[in-house]
């Protein structure tokens, strides 16, 4: 049988589900409980600005990509071809469910992001880091990470994918960023005077990242 559970996401923060034989009482139990737990999770997500808005994925949302806004149109499949697709067309992202298709558009709009992002990022990475002799032995371009990007001891860059949806110099600072801890695992003074070599405007970008990142939704 089910029990209570404590989630902890960066797009909810806190949720207890419980289901129906338990009372509130019992949730708040569990609250006590785990309260160390949840508190050292929440932590870990301060960088979003609080629960984000998802737009909702109809025909003629607006969606962001490299600080662009692009359109969303949907519509049916061609009877030509069998599989459902997402793709750019000046202006819009057109999104062709096929007849068998969940009718909700949003799991491939984020498949599609997913794989322009790690194609971008993974491009941005090899030119900034290149030019500076820093390179990650791996980039992961994740769903769903807590930071805009982060960097680990073994040498590797993790980044939103919804990072493409910045514009091309925010996206860049971030990356410059994690490049320069490649080098300081820290924010030290050596840290960002490498990192006012590396990408001299990054106070800006930060900036605008913090104050307009929860817009970087699907
Ligand atoms: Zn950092």
């Amino acid at each position: 049988m089910r029990s209570i559970s404590l989630k902890i996401s960066a797009d909810d923060g806190l949720v207890v589900v419980i289901p129906h034989r338990y009372a509130i009482r019992d949730a708040e139990q569990a609250l006590i409980k785990h309260s160390k737990w949840a508190i050292k999770k929440l932590d870990h997500f301060d960088v979003w600005d609080g629960p984000r808005h998802v737009p909702e994925l109809v025909n003629g949302a607006k969606l962001l990509l490299y600080g662009n806004e692009l359109t969303v149109l949907v519509r049916s499949l061609p009877e030509d071809r069998k599989r459902s697709r997402v793709f750019l067309e000046d202006e819009s992202l057109i999104v062709e469910l096929g007849p068998d298709a969940d009718l909700n558009p949003r799991p491939l709009v984020e498949k599609w992001y997913r794989k322009i992002a790690k194609e971008l990022l993974v491009e941005r990475v090899e030119e900034l880091g290149g030019a500076i002799g820093l390179l990650p032995k791996k980039i992961i371009v994740g769903q769903r990470t807590s930071r805009w990007g982060s960097c680990s001891s073994r040498g590797t860059l993790s980044f939103c994918y919804r990072l493409i949806m910045a514009p091309p110099e925010v996206i860049d600072y971030v990356v410059a960023h994690e490049l320069c801890h490649l080098q300081h695992l820290n924010h030290s003074k050596r840290f960002y005077k490498l990192l006012d070599q590396v990408y001299p405007e990054h106070e800006i970008h930060s900036k605008w990242l913090k104050e307009n990142g929860h817009g970087l939704v699907i």
